[in-house]
């Protein structure tokens, strides 16, 4: 765990949230305050020396750390349970960095098939251009890990619950595979948030997040961060973020510092609205079926009780009439507005099959259980009644 002041030792996530993290200037500010600045000074020649060589702590240049990147990350790992923490720039700039920093030509890594599009490109496009072989594998199936690691298998890269099917996979399974040749469990957070899921009590190693999504949560800045063991932090990981330059501003910091101080209050009220949402679906007859991990008819449901605090924001919906009931509800519908971001206070849905994962075949979208029915919602803090008054209008506007 990262080093808390004692009266935060123990505390819950909301107080974390708030505090944790925080240090403040001589002026003794309440809010956090924004370091926007590239550089610092030192008092002598012997303390600029002193610094460059590690012998003395303090800021260099904000493209190593910021004071007030520095409050968010501590905040983070706070959260998170973890040693330490490095903000990036965005959710892809972490992923990248995580990936890259840990593994050499001839190292091999197994990851999910249900990941996040640039994610699957860094996976199958990027690493194999530097001699890192990958295995893709589907997630669910525990054999398929098994079967996939190698003497010189590195790092496992997984995302649950994927996007956007919302299946799960058992990080405990996962985890234990992983380290029996030696190798580290890299976990993308992202859907489930912080709160919702706990990747380090569950055996990962690193846990990536997107700050963009649920973290800023209104839509204002992208972000990202790697959490991590110190080891990490402070050996492979720390050249290269120091040398490849994937920083966070400190101004965006700030943003995503003020976004997780109610991080709890919102996941809580986007959790409620998707599962009453969900239940209001799941009983259209338009409706094929409802993807939510808090329903008891969800795939998955078991694991879900294991692995998660709470059902999530999100819900993937299968219409009856494919891409024309699909569209029909989605340009009917008023308050919930058609957009590929998730996480955030406006809830907003998505025809993943044209848009996030158009890219890919039919044969890879039913691979991975991407139907041209299939709607994607993420759940935002509106008035429920509202929404799901959206809703219904919504679905009585499918021919
Ligand atoms: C959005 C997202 C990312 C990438 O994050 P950016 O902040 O957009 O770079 C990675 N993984 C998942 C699961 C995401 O949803």
């Amino acid at each position: 765990m990262t080093d808390l002041p004692s009266h935060l030792a123990g505390a819950s996530d909301d107080t974390l949230l708030v505090h944790a993290g925080q240090t403040r200037s001589i002026h003794g500010e309440t809010a956090e305050a924004i370091y926007l600045t590239s550089g610092f000074v030192y008092d002598s020649a012997e303390a600029a020396e002193a610094r460059f060589k590690g012998e003395e702590g303090g800021y260099i240049y904000s493209r190593y750390g910021n004071p007030t990147v520095s409050m968010f990350e501590e905040r983070m790992a706070a959260l998170d349970g973890a040693e330490g923490a490095r903000a990036t720039a965005s959710g892809m700039a972490a992923v990248n960095a995580a990936l890259m920093s840990l593994v050499k030509a001839g190292d091999h890594v197994v990851a999910s098939r249900a990941l996040f599009g640039s994610c699957r490109y860094i996976i199958e496009e990027l690493l194999p251009r530097f001699g890192v072989e990958t295995t893709i594998v589907d997630g669910s199936d525990i054999d398929q890990w098994g079967a996939a690691v190698r003497k010189n298998t590195k790092l496992l890269f997984l995302e649950t619950p994927s996007n956007p099917t919302l299946r799960l996979i058992d990080l405990n399974i996962v985890s234990a595979i992983a380290h029996g040749v030696g190798a580290l469990l890299v976990v993308d957070n992202v859907f489930a948030t912080p709160l919702l899921q706990k990747p380090f009590k569950h055996g990962a190693d690193i846990v990536v997040y997107s700050a963009t999504k649920h973290i800023d949560g209104q839509g204002r800045c992208l972000g990202g961060v790697v959490l991590a063991s110190r080891e990490i932090l402070d050996g492979p990981l720390k050249d290269f973020y120091r040398h490849t330059g994937p920083s966070l501003s400190p101004f965006n910091a700030w943003v995503l510092l003020k976004g997780l101080e109610t991080l709890p209050l919102r996941v809580e009220r986007q959790c409620s609205n998707a599962a009453a949402a969900a239940d209001l679906l799941a009983g259209s007859a338009h409706v094929a079926s409802v993807l939510y991990p808090g329903r008891a008819d969800h795939p998955d449901a078991a694991l879900v009780k294991r692995q998660m605090l709470g059902g999530g924001t999100m819900a993937a919906i299968d219409f009856k009439g494919g891409k024309q009931a699909a569209f029909a509800f989605l340009n009917a519908l008023k308050l919930i507005r058609i957009s590929n971001n998730l996480g955030d206070s406006k809830s907003l849905a998505t025809h993943p099959a044209t848009t996030t994962h158009q890219r890919l075949t039919p044969d890879q979208r039913a691979e991975l259980g991407i139907g041209d029915g299939m709607v994607r919602i993420s759940f935002g803090i509106e008035g429920q009644k509202d929404l799901l008054a959206d809703i219904d209008r919504a679905l009585a506007s499918i021919a």
